[in-house]
C-alpha cells in the first residue's frame, strides 16, 4: 500500500504544455475569458453491458452516453478540454495562476489522480523532486487524504458522470458526430467560441436531441476496415479532418495497410 507524502513548490511545470479536462461550468468561465475549449470526442463499440467486476468499463460507462454508429451498439466520450503548447493563458510571469481562487477542479487536485483505476506514481508526474519530501500526506493506503484533493477528485467525477447527456445533445447541437476509437485516438472538435458558449450556456435545448449515428474516425486502415465489417460508420482520419476538425492518433498513421477507402 502507498503512502505519499506532497507539497506543491510552485514550479509552474504542470500549468505549462496541457490538456485540461474541464466541466461545462469551467469551460463556459474558460471561454468567457478569451481562450480555448475544444471538445475530444471518443468511440467505444458497446456490445453488451460490463460486468459489476470489471471496473475500467463501468467507469467509462459512468462518463459516456449510449448511442449508434451505423448498425454498431457505441457509448460515446466527449471531454470539454483546454489544449495548450506552453505556458497557460492563466499562468503569470511569477507562476503563479491569476484564477487561483477559481481555478479547475483538475488543477487543484494535481499531482493527484482523477480516474480511479490511475494509481499515483511520482515517476509519472511532473512535480520536482523536493515537492514529495512533505511533512503533508496526500495518499495513505492509495487512497487521496489531502483535503482539497478528495473533495475535488469527488466532484470532478460527479460532474463527468452527470453532464454525459449534456454532451450528447450539446454535439447534436453543434452538428458534432465523429470520434475516435477509445484507445487509439480523438477526434477533436474546435468550433468557434461564440457558437461553443451559446450552446454550453444554453439551458432550453430540447431534452431528446441527439445525433442518430457517429462516425467513428481512425488512422488505421485496418481499424476502419474491422468497425465496418462490424456494421460501424467508420472512416479513415485523413479524409474527415477539416479546418475545425481533427484526429490525433496514439500510433503513427497507417492508411495503406488495409482496404479502407473514404
Ligand atoms: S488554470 Fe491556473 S493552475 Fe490551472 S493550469 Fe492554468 S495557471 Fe495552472
Ligand atoms: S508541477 Fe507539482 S510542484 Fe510544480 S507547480 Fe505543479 S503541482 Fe506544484
Amino acid at each position: 500500500m502507498a503512502n505519499l507524502n506532497f507539497s506543491c513548490v510552485a514550479c509552474g511545470k504542470c500549468c505549462h504544455d496541457l490538456r485540461l479536462p474541464l466541466t461545462r461550468n469551467e469551460a463556459i468561465d474558460w471561454i468567457a475569458r478569451g481562450d480555448t475549449v475544444e471538445l475530444l470526442c471518443e468511440a467505444l463499440p458497446w456490445l453488451e453491458e460490463p460486468e459489476p467486476s470489471n471496473l475500467h468499463a463501468l467507469h467509462k460507462r459512468r462518463r459516456s452516453f449510449a448511442s449508434m454508429s451505423g448498425n454498431l451498439r457505441i457509448r460515446v466520450i466527449v471531454i470539454l478540454t483546454a489544449i495548450y503548447v506552453g505556458p497557460c493563458p492563466n499562468l503569470d510571469e511569477d507562476f503563479r495562476c491569476r484564477i487561483y481562487a477559481t481555478r479547475p477542479h483538475v488543477c487543484r487536485v494535481y499531482p493527484a489522480e482523477i480516474n480511479p483505476l490511475i494509481a499515483l506514481a511520482p515517476a509519472n508526474k511532473l512535480c520536482p523532486p523536493e515537492a514529495w519530501v512533505s511533512s503533508v500526506p496526500l495518499v495513505r493506503d492509495d487512497q487521496v487524504v489531502e483535503p482539497e484533493a478528495k473533495l475535488h477528485i469527488a466532484l470532478s467525477r460527479d460532474e463527468d458522470e452527470h453532464e454525459a447527456l449534456f454532451k450528447q445533445r450539446l454535439c447534436a447541437e453543434l452538428g458534432i458526430g465523429s470520434a475516435g476509437l477509445s484507445n487509439e485516438g480523438f477526434a477533436i472538435h474546435a468550433p468557434a467560441a461564440e457558437l461553443l458558449l451559446k450552446a454550453l450556456r444554453n439551458e432550453a435545448r430540447a431534452e431528446h436531441q441527439s445525433n442518430p449515428s457517429w462516425t467513428i474516425v481512425s488512422n488505421q486502415a485496418a481499424t476502419v476496415d474491422a468497425l465496418r465489417a462490424a456494421g460501424a460508420d467508420s472512416a479513415l482520419s485523413s479524409n474527415t479532418s477539416t479546418g475545425s476538425s481533427r484526429y490525433v492518433g496514439f500510433r503513427a498513421d497507417a492508411a495503406v495497410a488495409g482496404k479502407a477507402g473514404s
